[in-house]
């Protein structure tokens, strides 16, 4: 379902534009759906207040939580069943965030990725997007929402982006503290300055070599390093929000002297704060978890050269719960 239908369906009961923003607003923070303003208040009308009780039910069957997995660092992971049967994940991050997924699956097919394994299944609706931050904020208080759960938000643009239109006004959420993640796509750069809710832009980065780049998301767009920085500082620069620049870091693989001086090269002056995760070991994917120390090492060394940079844990990893990981272990893996 899309936002767009659901507002369409209060319409058609009646709903004039602040019956439709009070019931929008209602949901949107996980309170009853009739809780905009008391009935006593003649507020809604009746053939309005007989129907929520279904809509209701049928946004609450958007989203599940299947089952929830608390980490040590505050986290905790969701798996989250859709009406369809299908399932993603969601992730409650310390300090008020939560993480939602975009896809069933990922068509990008990052080869140390467990969701990219078994390609695209389907796309997420903006409502079902919406209803995983509902459900995360009937768990706890949410401030911030970010798009880096499973599957790449550039491959269901329309959907992402209006989920975040949605949710930094009905929503309540700082613009800032919207962020759309990407491997890099022409569309995003082109879309999301012309939103009246800009998100602040995560980009994948992973390394500063084309060619190797192109082994390690065999499907992104193709898009050098230094195009995607480029496009990266325009945004960054017109937003006033720095770019989040993600690694996962391989051993042997990317956290060479190489790659060092390449960042410092693509992003030292920068509008921009590189994110430097160890990557969550998940066996017969043939990478290797660099040592904690040699994370730390690069992390200074990159911060003494102009790079502000942060070394962060993947949540969930304690639980054996990187993105696609808790899903993975509920679904059969595809034969084709
Ligand atoms: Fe898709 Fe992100 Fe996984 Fe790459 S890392 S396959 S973009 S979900």
């Amino acid at each position: 379902m899309r936002i767009e239908h659901l507002r369409q369906r209060l319409r058609d009961l009646g709903a004039k534009p602040c019956h439709e923003q009070a019931i929008l607003r209602a949901w949107a923070q996980a309170r009853p759906l009739d809780s905009g303003r008391k009935r006593a208040d003649g507020f809604l009308s009746p053939r309005i207040l007989g129907a929520l009780p279904a809509l209701g039910e049928e946004l609450q069957g958007l989203a599940r939580v299947l089952s929830e997995h608390p980490g040590d660092d505050g986290s905790a992971r969701l798996l989250v069943q859709l009406a369809d049967g299908q399932s993603v994940e969601s992730v409650l991050l310390p300090r008020d965030g939560v993480c939602v997924s975009s896809q069933v699956g990922c068509a990008v097919g990052c080869t140390f990725c467990m969701t990219g394994r078994d390609g695209l299944i389907r796309q997420l609706g903006s409502a079902e997007i919406v209803a995983q931050v509902v459900l995360a904020r009937a768990r706890r208080f949410v401030k911030k929402v970010v798009f880096m759960g499973m599957g790449e938000p550039a491959h269901n643009i329309d959907n992402v982006l209006e989920a975040i239109d949605f949710l930094g006004t009905e929503g309540g959420i700082g613009h800032k503290n919207l962020v759309f993640s990407t491997v890099g796509d022409h569309r995003v750069f082109e879309r999301l300055p012309q939103g009246r809710v800009k998100p602040a832009l995560a980009l994948s980065l992973h390394t500063t070599r084309a060619e190797l780049r192109e082994q390690l998301l065999p499907r992104a767009p193709r898009i050098t390093p230094e195009e995607l920085v480029e496009r990266g500082e325009d945004y960054a620069r017109a937003t006033g929000y720095p770019i989040q620049y993600q690694w996962t870091l391989l051993a042997g693989i990317n956290d060479t002297d190489e790659e060092i001086d390449g960042i410092v090269r693509l992003l030292a002056g920068k509008y921009a704060i590189m994110n430097m995760i160890p990557w969550n070991s998940v066996e017969g994917f043939g990478f290797a978890r660099p040592e904690r120390e040699h994370a730390e090492a690069i992390a200074r060394r990159l911060h003494a050269r102009g790079v502000l940079t942060k070394l962060r844990q993947s949540a969930g990893q304690d639980v054996d719960g990187g993105c696609g990981q808790l899903r993975a272990r509920i679904v059969a893996p595809r034969t084709s």
